[in-house]
């Protein structure tokens, strides 16, 4: 396959030359672990003092990672990307909370989403977490099988109509609806509500995406699982593929409870295993959609490559490939550039409610050897090239 992510200055074509600087600093200081580290507790410190630190963090971090605090913040950048052919997934980032009135202003975040969605082509997707709609906790007590009592199940039937409610609004503007996965301790359930959703609303085409995380060694056999299924029940799979972002606690949870840990033994696996999928969802794509959640370069090639023996077109409405905002700018302009449809997770919401989000995103770009050091060398190729060295 033709090299095309190499190409720094399609991929940076959006950056000024002070935007490009600042992203080679930023990664500069998220390449250091202990930076990060000391920087994580001193922040989360910081927020909870409650000393004046927003400014700090949005000029930093937060504005490269994030939209903005609210949906219309984030309308520069989503006109600034689709112009070069790269779509928009608006996500409201904000984790951990536990109340319903949190809960159903979350929905509203999406419903309001889903409008503008409809509006506006540069936004195909809506998308939303499990938990930003329902306490963890309940997640996890169903998929141990046990029974909730009266209070809880009225909670859940609350939970339950989040989703329902956002997939029927997304059904009936023709926008699809990407739900994300978590810890696998309370994925089961999602699962079970997702399939449920796409029985009901992808009759005619996926609208309803789940997501698989291909580190899980038992997430291909659930594929082939679900696509058996819904050739019974004669409904449509849309699925995200991704690696999986909860390694570390998979981990450490399966050896502190003393189960099989559901993790691939090594990333070689997970890679292989991630493939496999791809593979498995092109060859199967007259009932499925696939969305392919990926920053890793060969793992695209692949699926390019796929798609041109198969002879699927570049922007065939079924594939699509994406990142997140702020990361590997080469692959999502680049595969703009040849046509493919591609889309960028812009986080959003208030500074200190998205900073687990972009504490996860420091800590990946420190811990996952390749990814910050790919950023740094492609920023300084582009910095070369504009003669900014
Ligand atoms: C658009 C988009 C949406 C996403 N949505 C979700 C989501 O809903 N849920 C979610 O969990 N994540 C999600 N992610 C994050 C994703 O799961 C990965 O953490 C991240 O993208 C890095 O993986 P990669 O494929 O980009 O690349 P790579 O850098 O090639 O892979 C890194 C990944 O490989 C796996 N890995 C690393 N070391 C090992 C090891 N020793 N053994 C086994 N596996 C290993 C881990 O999953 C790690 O994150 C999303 C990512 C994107 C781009």
């Amino acid at each position: 396959m033709n090299r095309i992510f190499d190409n720094t200055e399609i991929a940076f074509s959006l950056k000024s030359d002070s935007e490009l600087e600042r992203a080679y600093f930023l990664f500069k200081m998220i390449s250091i672990e202990p930076l990060v580290r000391i920087g994580t507790a001193a922040t989360n410190f910081a927020i909870k003092a409650h000393l004046p630190i927003e400014g700090l963090i949005r000029s930093t971090v937060f504005d490269h990672f994030c939209g903005g605090v609210n949906e219309e913040d984030c309308l520069p950048v989503i006109d600034k990307m689709y112009q070069k052919g790269v779509s928009s997934v608006l996500d409201y980032s904000v984790e951990a909370k536990e109340n319903e009135n949190e809960f159903d202003a979350a929905m509203e975040k999406v419903l309001k989403i889903i409008d503008f969605a409809k509006a506006l082509d540069a936004i195909p997707f809506a998308v939303f977490k499990p938990t930003g709609f329902g306490r963890f906790y309940l997640f996890e007590k169903l998929g141990r099988g046990e029974a909730l009592n009266a209070d809880e199940q009225e909670e859940w039937n609350n939970v339950v109509n989040r989703f329902d409610t956002v997939c029927k609004k997304g059904k009936e503007n023709d926008v699809a609806v990407l739900i994300d996965a978590e810890e696998s301790w309370m994925q089961d359930e999602t699962d079970n509500l997702v399939t449920a959703m796409m029985k009901k609303y992808n009759q005619e085409k996926p609208i309803v995406f789940n997501t698989l995380q291909m580190y899980r060694h038992d997430r291909l056999a659930f594929l082939k699982d679900q696509h058996n299924d819904a050739k019974v029940g004669k409904y449509h799979l849309g699925y995200k593929l991704v690696r999986g972002a909860y390694l570390e606690n998979e981990n450490e949870r399966a050896e502190e409870k003393g189960y099989k840990s559901p993790i691939c033994k090594n990333k070689a696996e997970t890679d292989a295993n991630f493939n496999a999928a791809v593979k498995y969802m092109l060859d199967n794509l007259d009932c499925m959609s696939l969305f392919a959640g990926t920053h890793n370069e060969e793992s695209s090639y692949l699926l390019m490559q796929l798609m041109n023996e198969k002879g699927i077109v570049n922007n065939d409405e079924r594939v699509w490939f994406g990142q997140l905002y702020g990361m590997s700018d080469h692959i999502s302009f680049n595969l703009a550039n040849k046509g493919y449809n591609v889309a960028k997770y812009i986080p959003f919401g208030p500074v200190k409610d998205v900073m687990p989000y972009l504490i996860r995103r420091a800590e990946e770009n420190t811990s996952i050897a390749g990814q910050t050091g790919r950023e740094l060398a492609l920023l300084s190729k582009e910095k070369k090239r504009r003669k900014l060295l």
